[in-house]
């Protein structure tokens, strides 16, 4: 390995993906074990999700709002599901401005307690429904394994809170929510994911259902990238979240809870990433397209500089987020590493024999070598870069699916589960029991990822049966090792 590149992906996965983060210059280690620190580079990536995400939970009714990041101990032992399946990773404030506290405050590892309590207070009437609420904020919950972007002790994240006067509206809020991460993760971050509902053991602490987005990244690993629970009545009785219906009768609400974090990151970075760097989605990209100015005599300089500057404007006019890479001292071999190892969809060069031609040189990320070269007028830049970042987005989307599709097998016997998931997911009629799926964890590493909505539509419980344990099956399940 040269001190610029990275480990290959076939050598040593976890390596590979470590050296890109480091290497692209997304995160670094903080002084604090499991907690990160997010680089601007990083940062940018971030928020370009962030940006995606917010704007479709906008245009489907909710408003973001802000809650604390201290909830009572008290809170979070309300509901006894909800306690037990977070306290080994609770971290908790004993002591403030010096003295001992009388009740210990939790860091919130999630907020459907605090959030629970508002909105007892905030609810009075069937005219108050629905509440559709985001809150954009950092979570605590105490890692043991951390990896950066995919565990870490802090993570930033979003999470929706929603109260209903009826089950069925929660559910379909669930469910929409869960198509809304879906689109995102398809359309913007180029990863076709598949929607399912999580098993028993796989659900959220508190939910009735719990419903997912796994994506399969580049070791054929699942990545549990976004979640959309129903949480039916569980927190409306603790919290006594209630409202006067219009028969003027006390009813309890239904809520539901969805969250999508900066794993999403790290699961860019492992789907796209390959042993070059980081591979980013065009509509994600902070940098769309980076042009490196080529000259060797000052007098070339002039005519080169003016160019970048033109194209770059008509770029900039265009909507396309564009960086010109003007270091001096630096050769531009070096640039072009550096870009596609931070995973730029598209370098532009500029050189005099451009300029004299009227051309530009463009070199797709995605495309390695010279197949990926081309050259393009510089007049009409604002419809062709444009035109040539969706092709760049659809490749990726295609390159995974196809990937992905190559890695999905139907298992008939437990054998078979065995021998599929080494390289890939297996479905298999599954029965959804905990001593079950406990078994294959054990004896396979592979854990349940979900029941494929897609999949399960025309299910009929009763006539199969689990290959594992011969109990009936309640639907068919994919089961794969999982970040
Ligand atoms: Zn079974």
């Amino acid at each position: 390995m040269s001190d610029k590149g990275v480990t290959p992906r076939s050598e040593d996965y976890s390596r590979w993906y470590t050296d890109v983060v480091r290497k692209a210059d997304l995160a670094d280690y903080a002084p604090v074990r499991g907690c990160m620190i997010i680089k601007p580079y990083g940062y940018e990536l971030w928020e370009a999700i962030r940006n995606g995400l917010d704007r479709r939970f906008k245009a489907t009714g909710h408003r973001n709002a802000y809650f604390p990041l201290f909830i009572p101990m008290s809170f979070i032992e309300k509901e006894a599901e909800h306690v037990e399946g977070f306290a080994p990773e609770l971290a908790v404030v004993t002591h403030g401005g010096g003295k001992e506290l009388e009740e210990p405050l939790v860091v919130r590892p999630t907020s459907e307690t605090v959030i629970g309590h508002a909105y007892a207070q905030w609810i009075k009437s069937y005219r108050d429904l629905p509440v559709l609420i985001n809150q954009w904020a950092n979570v605590v919950r105490w890692e043991m394994r951390p990896r950066l972007f995919l565990r870490t002790m802090e993570f930033l994240w979003q999470e929706g809170h929603t109260a209903h006067a009826t089950a069925q509206e929660a559910k379909d809020e669930t469910m929409r929510m869960l198509d809304v991460y879906a689109d995102f993760a398809v359309n913007d971050a180029a990863i076709p994911v598949v929607k399912g509902r999580k098993s028993a053991r796989e659900k959220f602490a508190g939910a009735e259902s719990s419903y997912t987005i796994e994506a399969m990244v580049g070791n054929t690993w699942a990545l549990q990238s976004g979640t959309s629970h129903y949480l039916g009545q569980n927190f409306a009785k603790a919290f006594n979240i209630q409202f006067l219906d219009e028969g003027n009768e006390l009813k309890l609400c239904y809520t539901t809870s969805w969250g999508v974090s900066t794993r999403m990151v790290g699961g860019i970075v492992m789907t796209h990433g390959d042993d070059t760097g980081l591979r980013l989605p065009p509509r994600l990209a902070p940098i769309q397209v980076v042009i490196v100015p080529i000259w060797r005599k000052p007098e070339e300089q002039t005519a080169v500089s003016e160019r970048v500057g033109q194209v770059r404007d008509a770029l900039v006019a265009a909507g396309v987020r564009v960086h010109v890479d003007d270091r001096e001292g630096i050769t531009p071999g070096f640039k072009f590493n550096d870009w596609e190892m931070r995973g730029v969809p598209l370098r532009m060069e500029i050189g005099p024999r451009d300029v004299a031609s009227g051309s530009v040189v463009v070199a797709r990320r995605d495309v390695p070598g010279r197949d990926g070269k081309e050259s393009l007028p510089a007049e009409g830049l604002d419809r062709a870069i444009p035109d040539l970042l969706e092709r760049v987005q659809e490749a990726l989307l295609s390159q995974a699916t196809a990937f992905r599709d190559a890695h999905l097998h139907e298992a008939s016997t437990y054998d078979e589960l065995k021998e599929i998931v080494t390289d890939g997911w297996a479905l298999i009629p599954h029965c959804d029991t905990l001593a079950c799926e406990e078994r294959i964890k054990d004896e396979t590493k592979a854990s349940s990822r979900c029941f494929p909505i897609d999949l399960n539509r025309d299910w009929k419980t009763g006539s199969v049966r689990c290959p594992v344990c011969g109990e009936p099956a309640v639907g068919l399940a994919y089961f794969g090792r999982a970040y």
